[in-house]
């Protein structure tokens, strides 16, 4: 008798779930930025936001939760509801914050499920308008003179900025004093007013401030050059061999989402990165979206995987340490 009534619960749970799912989205999703607004993670999400509202009949609505390199903004979705409705869209730094900080309030591969990727962006080094600087080789020299004296601007230990500048100080055995943001939005703002020297940021915050002479661009950290910033170099044509880094994004839920509602936000993930204005406008900042292969859980938990691995003796070896 207790077994049936087991069984009868057990058979009406799946069911409501089972419905739960099908039925899913029924009122609009949260998508948490763990940067500021105005930044590139924001600038990727709201795009990729609009076209996958679209595709599930429901609003997405983005919230910026910035903070220690996106680990604020990523902890509150790894302690959200599992019920579908809180996501994060987060960059490299889910698998940098893995080795950089020994400490956090959650484990990127045991705290999420992951939906897909999303798109690869290149980064670029850029100065305040008004530094007298013309090359990538002139900005090493001047970056080893002034040391300390040099303002870098990022966005927490642990965001690419973080790491870009990271690897910069270790190629050419300078320390520069770093400026923490809330994400790289904000940063670019001072960076333009000149309140900050220097950045390394995705092209999707830098492009067309680079075209309008709002910030100097000097070098691309990705091997080839870029159609739309045809006239910069990249680092290793600038001196800078195997300075080679670029910034995947993607999107996860909290860990024991339902299956049936991780398929349906893949499937709308794939859905909106055919979208015509997203193409465009990735295009435009210098991107193309990730392929449909890579829009899955499966591909993205790759991608979180081998990258720990890739970053872990880097840092391990540059001995930096967020806590
Ligand atoms: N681009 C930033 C970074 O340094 C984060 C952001 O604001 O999107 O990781």
């Amino acid at each position: 008798m207790k077994k049936t009534l087991v069984l009868a619960t057990a058979l009406a749970l799946g069911t409501s779930s089972l419905a739960y799912a099908q039925s899913y989205p029924t009122k609009p999703i949260t998508m948490i930025v763990p940067f500021s607004a105005g930044g590139p993670t924001d600038t990727v999400t709201r795009l990729v936001a609009r076209a996958m509202s679209e595709e599930l009949g429901q609003q997405i609505v983005v919230e910026n939760v910035g903070g220690a390199g996106g680990t604020l903004g990523a902890a509150r979705v790894a302690q959200a509801e599992n019920d579908g409705y809180t996501l994060l869209l987060h960059h490299i730094g889910m698998a940098t914050t893995a080795v950089l900080y020994r400490e956090l309030p959650y484990n990127a591969l045991e705290d999420f499920e992951y939906v897909g990727l999303v798109t690869e962006v290149p980064m670029v080094f850029v100065s305040r308008p008004d530094l007298e600087l013309e090359t990538m080789e002139d900005l090493v020299e001047w970056a080893k003179e002034e040391g300390e004296g040099a303002l870098y601007a990022n966005a927490g230990i642990g965001a690419a900025s973080h790491l870009c500048g990271l690897m910069f100080m270790n190629a050419i055995d300078t320390q520069l004093t770093t400026i923490p943001y809330q994400g790289t939005g904000p940063a670019l703002t001072d960076l333009m007013g000149g309140q900050v020297d220097v950045m390394c940021d995705q092209t999707t915050n830098t492009t067309q401030q680079i075209r309008d002479g709002s910030i100097k661009g000097f070098a691309v950290t990705v091997p080839e050059r870029l159609d739309n910033l045809p006239d910069l170099p990249t680092m290793a044509e600038s001196g800078l061999d195997g300075f080679e880094v670029s910034i995947w994004h993607g999107i996860y839920a909290p860990a024991g989402t339902d299956s049936e509602i991780i398929s349906k936000l893949s499937e709308a993930l794939q859905t909106a990165l055919e979208d015509e204005t997203v193409i465009e406008r990735f295009a435009d900042l210098g991107t193309v979206p990730s392929p449909q292969e890579d829009a899955t859980a499966e591909a993205l938990r790759a991608k979180v995987e081998s990258e720990i691995d890739v970053w872990r003796p880097i840092i391990e070896e540059a001995g930096v340490y967020a806590n």
